[in-house]
């Protein structure tokens, strides 16, 4: 692994600093200290782009607006406020959270780093940017923004998510949100500001494939623009392989209700609600079969409605869903399955593909009731 070149750090915090203040976007969790508002921001962001993020936090600050809300709201209103952000043992995580504050810190947000990074769901970046941004304390964080803006700018090589090279990421962080706190002006949130601008910089200045180096304020000091190396940093990452899934979803309707279960703790999506699904094994499965098995009993006829394609970590996956009818007086059965009323079926938490399916199906059946009407 190549080691970091010699920058001349005081300037290069100084720098971003500067654009920092003059540059920054004014997203609503800038707009406040609450070190609640601004962790749930941090866990929402994980995996998901600002835009997307910013209707759902707005969402959830109207309807959970403290800690204590957030501790005492029901598993169904939690998940409904996350449904379509996906990972959602986060959003367990949140409330387990915000139930040891409850009653380990008498209802009020740590502040010691060590007491943040124990509580559920906090590792070690977001520990840090909830102190730096919140308390302006002067704790390090490493996300793929700065792990892009770090790497290009000392030019630090090998696999940035492996040792050493993100040992040498995370001390270089360090000693940047150190000496802004040295040379930041008196009463100024230097190590809040110092973060979010190096955030802020990989996020709209030093994007992965091309990076705007025209417009930005610390290009004097990047190690991987004046040696023309951008190709180079971060080094590439050792990723498993992706998998082709495919899988079938069943309709199956009865006196206008539908049936749908809820899938278990522990596993992808655990606590939300489907359509009766199974992973096609072999993928080439007749979904007669699949359904016969998944419902114990013979399929009548089964109508195509529409394929999903979507992911879930490294599986892609192609969801083909059907409309399945059994023969009166047969009694299909699927484990933990329930029938619910349209409107229930709108509140339900959903995956984002069940969703769809569910959107298709409450369309259809307004569809058909005009076709009547
Ligand atoms: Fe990124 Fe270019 Fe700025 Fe270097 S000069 S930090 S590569 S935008």
């Amino acid at each position: 692994m190549k080691l970091p070149r010699p920058v001349k750090v005081k300037p290069l915090v100084r720098g971003l600093l500067d654009w920092f203040s003059a540059n920054a976007r004014p997203l609503p969790w800038r707009q406040t200290c609450d070190p609640y508002a601004i962790w749930v921001s941090e866990i929402m962001l994980q995996q998901t782009q600002v835009k997307t993020v910013i209707p759902y936090w707005e969402r959830w600050m109207a309807a959970l607006p403290t800690l204590k809300h957030l501790a005492k709201a029901s598993s169904r209103r939690l998940h409904k406020l996350w449904e379509g952000l996906g990972y959602y043992t986060r959003v367990r995580n949140l409330q387990r959270a915000a139930q040891v504050i409850q009653d380990t810190h008498g209802g009020a947000f740590p502040i010691r780093f060590e007491d943040v990074l124990a509580l559920p769901g906090i590792g070690r970046y977001t520990a840090g940017a909830i102190c730096s941004i919140a308390f302006n304390q002067p704790t390090p964080i490493l996300d793929g923004n700065v792990i892009r803006v770090l790497s290009r700018i000392f030019a630090v090589g090998g696999d940035p998510r492996k040792t050493p090279a993100n040992e040498v990421l995370w001390s270089l962080a360090d000693k940047l949100v150190r000496t802004a706190g040295r040379v930041g002006r008196p009463g100024a949130t230097a190590c809040s500001s110092l973060n979010q601008a190096m955030m802020e910089l990989g996020a709209v200045v030093c994007t992965p494939q091309t990076p705007r180096c025209d417009l930005c304020p610390v290009a004097a000091f990047c190690v991987a623009f004046r040696q023309d190396s951008l190709a180079d940093f971060p080094g590439k990452r050792a990723r498993p392989g992706t998998r082709n899934v495919k899988t079938a979803a069943f309709v199956l309707r009865k006196n206008g209700r539908f049936l749908v279960r809820q899938r278990p703790d522990g596993v992808a999506n655990g606590h939300l609600w489907e359509f009766p699904t199974l992973e096609l094994q072999p993928a080439r499965t007749n979904p007669k079969a699949a359904a016969k098995q998944l419902f114990a009993a013979k399929p009548g006829r089964l109508t195509s409605l529409l394929v999903v394609k979507h992911s879930i970590t490294r599986n892609r996956i192609t969801l083909g869903v059907w409309e399945v009818e059994f023969a009166p007086g047969s009694t299909p059965k699927v484990e933990g399955g329930t029938w619910v009323s349209r409107s229930q079926l709108r509140q339900l938490p959903m995956p984002s593909a069940h969703r769809k399916i569910a959107r298709h199906v409450l369309l259809q059946t307004i569809a058909k009731g005009l076709g009547k009407g």
